[in-house]
């Protein structure tokens, strides 16, 4: 069934294959912002804003809902700059640090640090080798199998921030997963925003509310990302869209309210959440 709001055919749309996924031949494969530029304007805005483009399809009285959270609305000259702090040079390296079975073995980094968390299989190593992109030799572990991402792995971007690839968690995963996540998320000190990864293909799980749970009860600053855009149908999408957007309005304190939706195949939302992470961090200025 179509979510209330939805343009009248939309509905429909579920079914269909999925549009966006068309955007992966529209630029090369390094994926430079320089290159997005040159894009006609809608499939910039695919690429760039999906959030912006799936509203396009909502009825004028539902558009509010989205439009009035869409409270991180940087430029495209600010996207640009943010490209920078992914863009691995000589003098601002990035690479992987190390990886921690335990809170206690972490390393000592003094940056701000982000965390990504997400079940097992959400997409979380292929949207972290997303926003690497710039910097192909950092080695970000894909996972094959569910539960087998078993480490916390740091990532050193340059002076600026350290990124956390965590272990997923759901489906066969140990309970010491949990434990870790859980203590790390309650005790690093200098964690500054946690991303939390939802599959946008089946929507919230009872594993991301375990998840949901643990930050709201930490009252942890954190973000919901939806991962594999590209893959549901519009009408799907905007359904899961609604409805996650809902339970953000109406059932958590500390997460941010606009939704982050991205595509690891398709590089949708991954320029604007670089963006994010550069400004969230005190990098960039983007007003
Ligand atoms: P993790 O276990 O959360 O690290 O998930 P992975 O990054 O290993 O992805 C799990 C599966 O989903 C793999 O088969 C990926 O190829 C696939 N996948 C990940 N991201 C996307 C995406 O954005 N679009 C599509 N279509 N598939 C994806």
């Amino acid at each position: 069934m179509a979510a209330p709001g939805l343009l009248p055919g939309m509905g429909r749309l579920i079914e269909m294959p999925a549009a966006l996924g068309r955007l992966s031949r529209a630029y090369s494969k390094s994926h430079a912002f320089t290159e997005v530029l040159q894009l006609p304007k809608m499939e910039l805005t695919k690429l760039v804003f999906p959030l912006q483009e799936l509203q396009r399809h909502l009825l004028p009285d539902a558009k509010p809902d989205l439009l009035q959270l869409r409270i991180f609305d940087p430029s495209l000259e600010a996207i640009a700059r943010a490209e920078s702090f992914f863009k691995a040079t000589p003098r601002h390296r990035i690479e992987y640090v190390s990886s921690a079975v335990r809170l206690d073995h972490a390393p000592d980094l003094p940056r701000p640090e982000v965390c990504f968390i997400g079940r097992s299989n959400v997409g979380k190593s292929s949207l972290i080798k997303a926003l690497f992109s710039l910097a192909p030799e950092v080695e970000v572990r894909v996972s094959k199998t569910p539960g087998h991402t078993k480490k916390m792995d740091f990532f050193k971007v340059g002076k600026y921030f350290t990124l956390v690839d965590m272990p997923g968690y759901g489906y066969r995963a140990p309970e010491d997963f949990v434990d870790m996540v859980e203590t790390y998320l309650k005790e690093r000190k200098n964690l500054l925003r946690t991303f939390l990864l939802v599959d946008s293909v089946v929507g919230i799980q009872k594993a991301d509310n375990i998840a949901i749970e643990m930050c709201e009860e930490f009252a942890l600053p954190y973000v919901m990302v939806l991962t594999k855009i590209d893959k549901p149908s519009k009408g799907l999408l905007l359904k899961q869209v609604l409805e996650i957007q809902k339970f953000v309005d109406t059932k958590t304190q500390g997460c941010f309210p606009q939704l982050f939706p991205v595509s690891a195949m398709t590089y949708s939302g991954i320029h604007l959440l670089r963006c994010f992470i550069a400004t969230i961090t005190g990098n960039l200025k983007t007003n």
